[in-house]
């Protein structure tokens, strides 16, 4: 090579390292003020200061570069910073993933959810119906060693004139029927006032895909100690989602769990879409378990079994299914709850059956 030309190469090389120096030291404090701003409430975004910067630098500017490459050379700039400081905010939430990486393991009664524990299957009616139909649910899940009932006592329906729940009585049937086989009871809650019932009944507290951003409900629930099974709302995108369950850790409740249910697309073949990109997602950004509602996902029980085990596949820490004695006569959800039948040959077609029957073991001993 021409020695002269190495000799302006050595030179460029040496800039580089200067403009990386000054370019890090930048960065070092556009983090300062990133933080500063932060704590102020302030965006990060101030397009003002932005022109005048560019107004400054074009003024001093006498080339070789025009006016506007040097704009948007700086704007790179600028962009980058403002990626650090976003990035910054985003490990300060409570939900996201932290450093250590540890996952969050939220204990409901003596069931553990979440980290390395086997998954879970939280199953039983979408309604509480009777003390007979929520009992011989029980017994059969219990039966089959699922130690989470599920069932509505407060049912969030479209039409008024609907079944509603059986209100208080359902979360005592609930309870009772859970008791019966030691089990967790979950039921969903709409309204704050009736916390105080809940947390006598309920061992979790499910918030509902309607209710997923009632900022009320979720302060009050937040305030609570019970569980909490975080539906995403019909159309709440993932950030939504995780910013509802922000509020709940932020209100001192940490044992959330987040729950995908299906979004409402344009496809009519399922009731939702089984969002699964949100369910890896949610896992890699927050340290909380994450399950797969594979009932109102798809709305079809042809569909039970291959969405449970793709769910489980990117990484579900557990599944919600709707089972009911006589789906046929179920006062909700008629189309999509299982019979006893059915579930048998869903445990046995997803490996639950097996799961179930070590986690048993490893519970009860035999
Ligand atoms: C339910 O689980 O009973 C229910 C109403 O689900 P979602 O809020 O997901 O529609
Ligand atoms: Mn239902």
């Amino acid at each position: 090579m021409e020695p002269k030309i190495r000799d302006l190469r050595n030179e460029i090389d040496a800039l580089n390292l200067e403009i990386l120096e000054k370019l890090s030291q930048r960065a070092a404090i556009a983090e300062s003020i990133g933080e500063l701003q932060t704590a102020a409430g302030a965006s990060h975004y101030d397009p003002v200061r932005e022109a005048e910067m560019l107004e400054a630098l074009t003024a001093a500017n006498d080339g070789p570069f025009d006016d506007a490459t040097v704009k948007s050379l700086f704007k790179q700039i600028f962009q980058a910073s403002m990626h650090l400081e976003n990035e910054a905010d985003k490990k300060s939430y409570l939900t996201s993933r932290r450093a250590d990486g540890e996952d969050t393991v939220v204990r409901v009664r003596d069931v553990p959810i979440g980290g390395e524990n086997a998954p879970v299957l939280i199953a039983g009616p979408c309604a509480i119906e009777s003390r007979e139909q929520v009992t011989a649910t029980a017994d059969k899940l219990a039966g089959v060693g699922v130690s989470l009932l599920r069932g509505g006592a407060y049912k969030p329906r479209t039409d008024p004139y609907s079944f509603q729940g059986l209100g208080v009585e359902g979360l005592e049937l609930g309870r009772a029927a859970a008791d019966a086989h030691g089990m967790g009871f979950v039921a969903e809650i709409m309204d704050a006032r009736d916390l105080p019932a809940f947390e006598a009944h309920v061992d979790m507290l499910q918030i509902g895909a309607r209710n997923m951003q009632n900022f009320t409900l979720l302060k009050a629930v937040g305030q609570s100690r019970t569980p909490v099974l975080l539906k995403r709302g019909l159309s709440a995108t993932i950030q939504e989602w995780v910013m509802a369950a922000e509020y709940l850790l932020h209100e001192g409740n940490t044992n959330v769990v987040l729950c995908e249910r299906g979004i409402r697309t344009y496809e009519p073949s399922t009731r939702n879409t089984l969002d699964l990109s949100a369910v890896a997602l949610a896992k890699q950004e927050t340290h909380l378990p994450v399950v797969v509602d594979v009932t109102h996902s798809g709305g079809r029980r042809d569909l039970l079994t291959p969405l449970t085990k793709a769910a489980l596949a990117v990484g579900a820490d557990g599944i919600m299914l709707e089972v009911h004695p006589n789906p046929a006569v179920a006062l909700s959800d008629q189309k999509q709850q299982i019979d006893f039948e059915t579930l048998d040959a869903y445990l046995e077609a997803t490996g639950y059956a097996k799961a179930l029957s070590r986690e048993r073991h490893e519970v009860y001993g035999f």
